[in-house]
């Protein structure tokens, strides 16, 4: 599809690289049948082929609207639509930068943007975060049943297993996970220790980025991928094997460091290096699984059925979808069918926040098909896919990580 570009956006590096990102379109429409919004608002406008469209006219100068914007907004960013384009067309980035090239011409009003400043400063900065937290918890038991139910549940103190071994991985701090879910890491944790691996944290390490990737702020995205860099860097040298993430969310960000550093001097050359380390758990425990079986305890009656609930980011992002079932097969898990799996459970970053109606329509939707093939619980491997799915499933929300920790025998020396 070619992009006659304005002459007021050559200047525009954002506009400059989604015009090439929009001519590797074809028009083909193949990826309007599986997505979500598409499916859900039935308007071509609301499909990726007619958001590369309206990108394309705001690229050549066109009018750009409150419609545009919206529809763009729309989007959740699932990349459903890129696993099944025949043009390799990188959707995930162009969204990003049509957002980025239409805020350049026209700024997005003061409350909508006050309200991204505000979920951004407040989910990606942990001490911030937990802060907040704090407040609600104390407060929760004094709160109206409804603001009650918004208020995550607190979690247990969670513990890592003290490194020990001479094989290594790194891990992400995070922001949002480790004050709502320690136990997800502990579990990583726990797991890896059993195949004679150590997961490590860097102490200066926080958000991979993606909370501001997507919420109009690259440049602060760009910040916190450099801190975490800095923050590895010392360890990558020393020979970690791997960079894993328990939230496929910020695993998904992480392999994207390369790509959305690659202008950077200073960082390009490390960022891609972090790229080429980062794995899924499910794809690295499988490899050491092979060679070294897990020794579980046994499952109780009906415990195996397990509804699997497959984040967007684990499919279309890390495409390592196969792996993390193959774990669970491993562990004597049979999963359950669920229908429209490749739709998204409407948790998708801050969209929930932002976009709470049609969040909550595909999250009754996502339910209703997790519990279909009379599950005994539901596992998912994202932090905000189990917060979101926790808020209104029947059923018990984990993640396969602790599900699989649990079973684990006890070993004295294993935790710190
Ligand atoms: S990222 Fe997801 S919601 Fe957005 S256009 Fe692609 S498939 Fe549709
Ligand atoms: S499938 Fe790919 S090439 Fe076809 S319309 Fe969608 S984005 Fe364009």
């Amino acid at each position: 599809m070619r992009v006659d570009l304005h002459q007021n956006l050559i200047a525009s590096d954002a506009a400059v690289e989604a015009a090439t990102l929009v001519e590797s379109c074809v028009h083909c429409g193949l990826c309007s049948s599986v997505c979500p919004t598409y499916e859900v608002l039935e308007n071509e406008l609301d499909s990726p082929r007619g958001r590369i469209y309206l990108i394309r006219e705001a690229l050549q100068g066109g009018e750009v609207t409150a419609k545009t914007r919206a529809h763009l907004d729309n989007c959740l960013n699932c990349k459903a639509c890129e696993t099944a384009c025949p043009s390799g067309v990188q959707y995930g980035h162009l969204i990003d930068l049509g957002q980025q090239v239409i805020n350049e011409q026209q700024v997005r009003p003061f409350w909508p943007r006050m309200s991204r400043v505000a979920i951004r400063t407040l989910l990606s900065s942990r001490p911030v975060l937990k802060t907040v937290a704090l407040v609600g918890w104390a407060l929760k038991p004094y709160l109206p049943t409804n603001l009650r139910s918004k208020v995550p549940v607190r979690p247990s103190p969670a513990t890592w297993v003290t490194p020990r071994h001479a094989r290594k991985v790194l891990s992400l701090s995070g922001c949002v996970q480790p004050v709502f879910t320690p136990g997800h890491d502990a579990a990583l944790s726990l797991l890896l220790d059993r195949f004679g691996v150590s997961l490590i944290k860097a102490s200066d390490g926080g958000c991979c980025g993606a909370l501001s990737q997507h919420l109009d702020a690259p440049e602060a995205a760009r910040a916190a991928m450099r801190r975490n860099i800095d923050a590895w860097w010392p360890h990558i040298e020393r020979g970690v094997e791997a960079i894993l993430s328990s939230s496929t969310g910020c695993g998904a960000q992480l392999m994207d460091y390369g790509h959305l550093l690659r202008d950077d001097k200073d960082y390009a050359l490390k960022a891609a290096r972090v790229s080429a380390l980062v794995r899924d758990p499910g794809e690295f425990i499988n490899a050491m699984w092979d060679k070294n079986p897990l020794v579980l305890s046994p499952l109780a009656e009906g415990e195996e059925r397990l509804a699997f609930h497959v984040p967007c980011s684990l499919r279309n992002s890390l495409r390592a979808k196969a792996q993390v079932e193959k774990v669970l097969r491993r562990a004597g898990y049979k999963l359950t069918p669920v229908k429209e799996e490749h739709m998204c459970c409407g948790s998708a970053g801050a969209y929930s926040l932002l976009q709470p109606d049609r969040s909550e329509e595909l999250l009754s939707r996502k339910l209703k098909h997790l519990v279909q093939g009379n599950p005994t619980q539901v596992v998912s491997a994202n932090v905000g896919c189990i917060m979101h799915l926790q808020k209104s499933s029947p059923l018990d929300v984990g993640h396969w990580l602790e599900l699989i920790a649990r079973r684990l025998p006890s070993q004295e020396t294993s935790h710190a």
